[in-house]
Protein backbone atom coordinates (compact mmCIF):
# COMPACT_ATOMS: atom_id res chain seq x y z
CA UNK A 1 0.00 0.00 0.00
CA UNK A 2 1.11 3.22 -1.08
CA UNK A 3 0.67 5.58 1.96
CA UNK A 4 1.87 9.03 1.72
CA UNK A 5 1.45 11.25 4.77
CA UNK A 6 2.30 14.58 5.02
CA UNK A 7 1.84 16.94 8.12
CA UNK A 8 1.28 20.85 8.45
CA UNK A 9 2.74 21.88 11.38
CA UNK A 10 1.43 25.78 12.33
CA UNK A 11 2.88 26.98 15.93
CA UNK A 12 -0.36 28.94 16.61
CA UNK A 13 0.24 25.31 19.11
CA UNK A 14 -1.42 23.59 16.92
CA UNK A 15 -0.58 20.66 14.73
CA UNK A 16 -3.03 19.22 11.46
CA UNK A 17 -1.65 15.63 10.17
CA UNK A 18 -2.86 14.40 6.59
CA UNK A 19 -3.04 11.11 6.10
CA UNK A 20 -3.69 9.84 2.01
CA UNK A 21 -4.07 6.02 1.62
CA UNK A 22 -4.44 4.03 -1.58
CA UNK A 23 -8.17 4.55 -0.99
CA UNK A 24 -7.67 8.12 -1.52
CA UNK A 25 -9.10 7.97 2.26
CA UNK A 26 -8.12 11.23 4.16
CA UNK A 27 -8.31 11.78 7.93
CA UNK A 28 -7.45 14.63 9.87
CA UNK A 29 -5.92 14.71 13.60
CA UNK A 30 -5.71 18.32 14.98
CA UNK A 31 -3.20 18.14 18.17
CA UNK A 32 -2.52 20.83 20.39
CA UNK A 33 1.08 20.38 22.10
CA UNK A 34 1.13 20.29 25.69
CA UNK A 35 4.54 19.25 26.64
CA UNK A 36 7.81 18.62 24.95
CA UNK A 37 7.61 18.38 21.16
CA UNK A 38 5.89 15.80 19.42
CA UNK A 39 7.19 12.82 17.74
CA UNK A 40 7.22 14.17 14.49
CA UNK A 41 10.28 16.19 12.95
CA UNK A 42 9.35 19.46 14.13
CA UNK A 43 12.10 22.93 13.82
CA UNK A 44 13.92 22.60 16.81
CA UNK A 45 15.12 26.09 16.67
CA UNK A 46 10.61 27.01 16.50
CA UNK A 47 9.88 24.83 19.21
CA UNK A 48 12.29 26.70 22.30
CA UNK A 49 9.74 29.44 21.56
CA UNK A 50 7.21 27.04 22.82
CA UNK A 51 6.33 27.28 27.11
CA UNK A 52 4.96 23.84 27.85
CA UNK A 53 2.54 24.16 24.67
CA UNK A 54 -1.00 22.05 25.69
CA UNK A 55 -1.98 18.62 23.79
CA UNK A 56 -5.01 17.67 22.86
CA UNK A 57 -5.82 15.45 20.22
CA UNK A 58 -9.29 14.95 18.41
CA UNK A 59 -10.32 13.06 16.10
CA UNK A 60 -12.78 13.51 13.78
CA UNK A 61 -13.48 9.52 13.36
CA UNK A 62 -13.74 7.03 16.83
CA UNK A 63 -11.97 4.11 14.89
CA UNK A 64 -12.44 1.92 17.84
CA UNK A 65 -16.30 1.43 17.75
CA UNK A 66 -15.88 0.78 14.04
CA UNK A 67 -13.80 -2.30 15.05
CA UNK A 68 -16.21 -5.58 14.74
CA UNK A 69 -16.99 -7.32 18.25
CA UNK A 70 -15.20 -10.61 16.98
CA UNK A 71 -11.88 -8.26 16.38
CA UNK A 72 -12.41 -6.72 19.99
CA UNK A 73 -12.81 -10.30 21.69
CA UNK A 74 -9.73 -12.02 19.99
CA UNK A 75 -7.59 -9.01 20.92
CA UNK A 76 -9.11 -9.61 24.91
CA UNK A 77 -8.91 -13.27 24.73
CA UNK A 78 -5.02 -12.64 24.14
CA UNK A 79 -4.74 -10.51 26.88
CA UNK A 80 -6.61 -12.87 29.29
CA UNK A 81 -4.45 -15.72 28.39
CA UNK A 82 -0.64 -13.69 28.49
CA UNK A 83 -1.70 -11.23 31.05
CA UNK A 84 1.16 -11.14 34.17
CA UNK A 85 -0.77 -10.25 36.67
CA UNK A 86 -4.90 -9.71 37.46
CA UNK A 87 -4.76 -5.65 37.31
CA UNK A 88 -2.88 -6.17 33.73
CA UNK A 89 -6.53 -7.04 32.54
CA UNK A 90 -8.72 -5.68 35.21
CA UNK A 91 -7.47 -2.01 34.11
CA UNK A 92 -9.17 -2.30 30.92
CA UNK A 93 -12.18 -2.94 32.18
CA UNK A 94 -12.89 0.15 33.26
CA UNK A 95 -11.79 2.00 30.31
CA UNK A 96 -15.29 1.87 28.65
CA UNK A 97 -18.21 0.12 28.50
CA UNK A 98 -17.66 -1.12 25.25
CA UNK A 99 -13.97 -3.36 26.71
CA UNK A 100 -16.18 -3.45 30.29
CA UNK A 101 -18.89 -5.77 28.73
CA UNK A 102 -16.57 -7.40 26.24
CA UNK A 103 -14.03 -7.84 29.16
CA UNK A 104 -16.44 -10.16 30.86
CA UNK A 105 -17.68 -12.18 27.92
CA UNK A 106 -17.33 -16.28 28.79
CA UNK A 107 -15.13 -16.67 25.78
CA UNK A 108 -12.46 -14.12 27.08
CA UNK A 109 -12.59 -15.32 30.67
CA UNK A 110 -12.58 -18.78 30.01
CA UNK A 111 -8.74 -18.17 28.46
CA UNK A 112 -7.88 -16.47 31.56
CA UNK A 113 -4.07 -17.61 32.32
CA UNK A 114 -3.21 -18.25 36.11
CA UNK A 115 -0.92 -15.32 36.08
CA UNK A 116 -4.67 -13.40 35.81
CA UNK A 117 -6.25 -15.52 38.58
CA UNK A 118 -3.36 -15.34 40.92
CA UNK A 119 -5.44 -12.80 43.39
CA UNK A 120 -3.44 -11.78 46.44
CA UNK A 121 -4.33 -12.72 49.74
CA UNK A 122 -4.42 -8.60 51.47
CA UNK A 123 -6.37 -7.92 47.92
CA UNK A 124 -9.14 -10.14 49.06
CA UNK A 125 -12.95 -8.93 48.35
CA UNK A 126 -16.32 -9.97 47.67
CA UNK A 127 -15.22 -8.50 44.10
CA UNK A 128 -12.18 -10.37 43.51
CA UNK A 129 -14.48 -13.32 45.47
CA UNK A 130 -16.94 -12.64 42.00
CA UNK A 131 -14.51 -12.07 39.50
CA UNK A 132 -13.03 -15.92 39.97
CA UNK A 133 -16.69 -16.82 40.26
CA UNK A 134 -17.52 -15.50 37.37
CA UNK A 135 -14.34 -17.21 35.59
CA UNK A 136 -14.62 -20.39 37.28
CA UNK A 137 -18.90 -21.11 35.79
CA UNK A 138 -17.34 -20.16 32.33
CA UNK A 139 -15.33 -23.98 33.02
CA UNK A 140 -11.95 -22.12 33.40
CA UNK A 141 -10.12 -25.16 34.82
CA UNK A 142 -7.77 -22.59 36.01
CA UNK A 143 -10.08 -20.64 38.45
CA UNK A 144 -12.08 -23.79 39.34
CA UNK A 145 -9.05 -24.95 40.91
CA UNK A 146 -7.80 -21.68 42.64
CA UNK A 147 -10.68 -20.35 43.67
CA UNK A 148 -11.40 -24.45 44.80
CA UNK A 149 -8.40 -24.14 47.32
CA UNK A 150 -9.10 -20.36 48.59
CA UNK A 151 -13.01 -22.17 49.64
CA UNK A 152 -11.88 -25.25 50.86
CA UNK A 153 -9.36 -24.22 53.04
CA UNK A 154 -9.24 -20.14 53.73
CA UNK A 155 -12.81 -20.04 53.76
CA UNK A 156 -13.61 -23.14 55.40
CA UNK A 157 -16.59 -24.00 52.84
CA UNK A 158 -15.26 -27.54 52.28
CA UNK A 159 -18.11 -28.74 49.66
CA UNK A 160 -17.93 -26.25 47.80
CA UNK A 161 -14.24 -26.38 47.64
CA UNK A 162 -13.88 -29.61 46.90
CA UNK A 163 -16.15 -29.49 43.66
CA UNK A 164 -14.57 -26.99 42.15
CA UNK A 165 -11.41 -28.44 42.54
CA UNK A 166 -12.78 -31.83 41.43
CA UNK A 167 -13.94 -29.68 38.12
CA UNK A 168 -10.47 -28.75 37.79
CA UNK A 169 -9.69 -32.26 38.51
CA UNK A 170 -12.38 -33.62 35.39
CA UNK A 171 -10.52 -31.37 32.80
CA UNK A 172 -6.90 -33.05 34.08
CA UNK A 173 -5.50 -30.21 36.14
CA UNK A 174 -2.72 -31.33 37.40
CA UNK A 175 -2.58 -29.03 40.96
CA UNK A 176 -6.36 -29.67 41.29
CA UNK A 177 -5.57 -33.96 40.89
CA UNK A 178 -2.88 -33.32 43.05
CA UNK A 179 -4.23 -31.68 45.79
CA UNK A 180 -7.56 -33.79 45.84
CA UNK A 181 -4.99 -36.67 46.32
CA UNK A 182 -3.67 -35.21 49.44
CA UNK A 183 -7.38 -34.40 50.61
CA UNK A 184 -8.16 -38.23 49.79
CA UNK A 185 -4.72 -39.06 51.36
CA UNK A 186 -5.22 -36.89 54.76
CA UNK A 187 -9.08 -37.41 54.29
CA UNK A 188 -9.05 -33.43 55.29
CA UNK A 189 -12.30 -31.83 55.87
CA UNK A 190 -13.53 -34.77 57.85
CA UNK A 191 -12.31 -36.94 60.24
CA UNK A 192 -9.53 -39.75 60.24
CA UNK A 193 -11.82 -42.51 58.83
CA UNK A 194 -12.06 -39.97 56.10
CA UNK A 195 -8.96 -41.22 54.40
CA UNK A 196 -8.94 -43.03 51.14
CA UNK A 197 -5.78 -44.05 50.32
CA UNK A 198 -6.81 -45.62 47.40
CA UNK A 199 -8.44 -42.89 45.52
CA UNK A 200 -5.69 -41.12 46.46
CA UNK A 201 -3.21 -43.02 44.55
CA UNK A 202 -5.66 -43.25 41.82
CA UNK A 203 -5.88 -38.79 42.01
CA UNK A 204 -1.37 -39.08 42.09
CA UNK A 205 -1.47 -41.67 39.26
CA UNK A 206 -3.34 -39.03 36.95
CA UNK A 207 -2.03 -36.36 38.08
CA UNK A 208 1.79 -37.99 37.49
CA UNK A 209 0.29 -38.92 34.13
CA UNK A 210 -0.40 -35.20 33.02
CA UNK A 211 3.22 -34.44 34.78
CA UNK A 212 2.83 -33.38 38.03
CA UNK A 213 6.41 -33.86 39.69
CA UNK A 214 4.99 -33.66 43.41
CA UNK A 215 2.32 -36.56 42.07
CA UNK A 216 4.90 -38.45 41.16
CA UNK A 217 7.27 -38.58 43.48
CA UNK A 218 4.04 -38.95 46.44
CA UNK A 219 3.61 -42.01 44.36
CA UNK A 220 7.03 -43.21 44.75
CA UNK A 221 6.81 -43.10 47.87
CA UNK A 222 3.57 -44.89 48.39
CA UNK A 223 4.63 -47.74 45.97
CA UNK A 224 8.11 -48.33 48.41
CA UNK A 225 5.69 -48.19 51.49
CA UNK A 226 2.91 -50.29 50.18
CA UNK A 227 0.61 -47.00 51.29
CA UNK A 228 -2.65 -46.97 49.06
CA UNK A 229 -1.16 -49.43 46.89
CA UNK A 230 0.58 -52.98 46.45
CA UNK A 231 4.11 -52.11 47.90
CA UNK A 232 6.56 -52.38 44.74
CA UNK A 233 9.67 -51.16 46.10
CA UNK A 234 11.85 -51.12 42.68
CA UNK A 235 8.50 -49.09 40.67
CA UNK A 236 8.82 -46.63 43.61
CA UNK A 237 12.68 -46.52 43.44
CA UNK A 238 11.83 -45.99 39.56
CA UNK A 239 8.79 -43.39 39.82
CA UNK A 240 11.21 -41.40 42.21
CA UNK A 241 14.03 -40.82 39.92
CA UNK A 242 12.02 -40.44 37.46
CA UNK A 243 10.66 -36.84 39.79
CA UNK A 244 14.17 -36.22 40.46
CA UNK A 245 15.11 -36.39 36.83
CA UNK A 246 11.98 -34.02 35.88
CA UNK A 247 12.82 -32.19 38.32
CA UNK A 248 16.33 -31.26 37.33
CA UNK A 249 15.62 -31.14 33.99
CA UNK A 250 12.75 -28.45 34.73
CA UNK A 251 15.18 -26.80 36.19
CA UNK A 252 17.44 -26.50 33.71
CA UNK A 253 14.63 -24.45 30.97
CA UNK A 254 15.00 -21.55 34.14
CA UNK A 255 18.05 -21.36 35.73
CA UNK A 256 21.26 -19.33 34.86
CA UNK A 257 24.34 -20.75 33.88
CA UNK A 258 25.99 -20.13 36.94
CA UNK A 259 23.94 -22.94 38.64
CA UNK A 260 24.77 -25.23 36.35
CA UNK A 261 28.44 -25.09 37.19
CA UNK A 262 28.06 -24.15 40.95
CA UNK A 263 30.55 -24.98 43.71
CA UNK A 264 31.58 -28.78 43.41
CA UNK A 265 31.71 -29.12 39.70
CA UNK A 266 28.82 -29.80 37.63
CA UNK A 267 25.30 -30.55 39.45
CA UNK A 268 24.15 -32.56 36.69
CA UNK A 269 27.07 -34.96 37.56
CA UNK A 270 25.91 -35.37 40.99
CA UNK A 271 23.53 -37.67 42.85
CA UNK A 272 19.66 -37.73 42.76
CA UNK A 273 20.19 -35.55 46.27
CA UNK A 274 20.96 -32.56 44.85
CA UNK A 275 19.86 -29.30 46.15
CA UNK A 276 17.64 -28.05 43.13
CA UNK A 277 16.20 -24.38 43.07
CA UNK A 278 12.75 -24.61 44.35
CA UNK A 279 10.45 -24.36 42.06
CA UNK A 280 7.66 -21.33 41.70
CA UNK A 281 4.69 -22.18 43.95
CA UNK A 282 1.43 -21.93 42.17
CA UNK A 283 -0.72 -18.47 43.04
CA UNK A 284 -3.32 -21.00 44.77
CA UNK A 285 -0.54 -21.93 47.57
CA UNK A 286 1.04 -18.76 47.16
CA UNK A 287 -2.39 -16.96 48.52
CA UNK A 288 -2.98 -20.10 51.36
CA UNK A 289 0.62 -18.62 52.74
CA UNK A 290 -0.11 -15.15 52.53
CA UNK A 291 -3.78 -15.74 54.40
CA UNK A 292 -2.56 -17.53 57.04
CA UNK A 293 0.57 -15.58 57.72
CA UNK A 294 -1.87 -12.75 57.86
CA UNK A 295 -4.25 -14.35 60.17
CA UNK A 296 -2.27 -16.94 62.10
CA UNK A 297 -4.43 -18.66 65.09
CA UNK A 298 -7.99 -16.83 63.81
CA UNK A 299 -8.25 -19.13 61.27
CA UNK A 300 -6.26 -22.27 61.11
CA UNK A 301 -7.87 -22.65 64.66
CA UNK A 302 -6.39 -23.73 67.57
CA UNK A 303 -3.95 -27.02 67.60
CA UNK A 304 -3.68 -26.59 64.08
CA UNK A 305 -0.52 -26.31 61.71
CA UNK A 306 1.01 -25.54 58.68
CA UNK A 307 2.12 -27.39 56.38
CA UNK A 308 6.23 -26.68 57.03
CA UNK A 309 7.52 -26.89 53.35
CA UNK A 310 7.40 -23.31 52.86
CA UNK A 311 5.89 -23.09 49.99
CA UNK A 312 2.65 -25.48 49.98
CA UNK A 313 0.33 -23.08 52.24
CA UNK A 314 -2.31 -25.80 53.32
CA UNK A 315 -3.08 -25.93 57.31
CA UNK A 316 -4.34 -29.05 59.15
CA UNK A 317 -8.03 -29.33 58.96
CA UNK A 318 -8.45 -30.96 62.23
CA UNK A 319 -5.66 -31.68 65.15
CA UNK A 320 -2.69 -33.95 64.24
CA UNK A 321 -3.60 -34.48 60.66
CA UNK A 322 -0.22 -34.52 58.93
CA UNK A 323 2.13 -36.43 59.17
CA UNK A 324 5.59 -35.09 61.95
CA UNK A 325 9.18 -35.57 60.83
CA UNK A 326 10.00 -39.61 63.08
CA UNK A 327 13.28 -37.90 64.22
CA UNK A 328 12.56 -34.41 65.33
CA UNK A 329 8.94 -34.47 65.73
CA UNK A 330 8.97 -30.10 65.44
CA UNK A 331 7.99 -30.09 61.86
CA UNK A 332 5.10 -31.17 59.93
CA UNK A 333 4.10 -31.99 56.32
CA UNK A 334 0.55 -32.41 54.44
CA UNK A 335 2.21 -35.06 51.90
CA UNK A 336 5.02 -37.13 51.62
CA UNK A 337 6.21 -35.07 48.79
CA UNK A 338 6.55 -31.93 50.64
CA UNK A 339 8.21 -33.79 53.15
CA UNK A 340 10.67 -34.93 50.34
CA UNK A 341 10.96 -31.58 49.23
CA UNK A 342 11.47 -29.56 52.14
CA UNK A 343 14.23 -32.33 53.58
CA UNK A 344 16.22 -31.65 50.16
CA UNK A 345 15.69 -27.60 50.19
CA UNK A 346 16.03 -26.96 54.37
CA UNK A 347 15.39 -29.67 56.77
CA UNK A 348 18.00 -31.88 56.62
CA UNK A 349 20.61 -29.06 57.65
CA UNK A 350 18.08 -28.38 60.39
CA UNK A 351 16.64 -32.36 61.69
CA UNK A 352 18.00 -33.17 64.84
CA UNK A 353 16.95 -35.88 66.90
CA UNK A 354 14.95 -35.46 70.44
CA UNK A 355 17.10 -36.30 73.22
CA UNK A 356 14.64 -38.30 75.40
CA UNK A 357 17.29 -38.28 78.01
CA UNK A 358 17.77 -34.35 78.23
CA UNK A 359 14.00 -34.37 79.50
CA UNK A 360 15.12 -36.50 82.84
ZN1 LIG B 1 2.42 -29.40 51.97
ZN1 LIG C 1 13.13 -33.46 61.45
Amino acid sequence: MNTQVSAHISFGHSISIYYKGSNEEEFDCRMRTRRGPPDLCIDDERYRFLKRPKVQVEFSRDFFNSLPDDLVLCVLCKLSSTAGCPPDFINILFTCKRLNILGLSSIVLSKACREMLAVKAKNWSESSHRFLKLCADTGNAEACYTLGMIQFYCLQNRGSGASLMAKAAIASHAPALYSLAVVQFNGSGGTKSDKDLRAGVALCARAAFVGHIDALRELGHCLQDGYGVKKNVAEGRRFLIQANARELASVLVTCPPSWLAGEGGCRLLSDFGCNVPSAEPHPANRFLSEWFSDRTGNVIGPGLRLCSQSICGKPETRRHEFRRCSVCGAVNYCSRACQALDWKLRHKVECTAVDNGALF
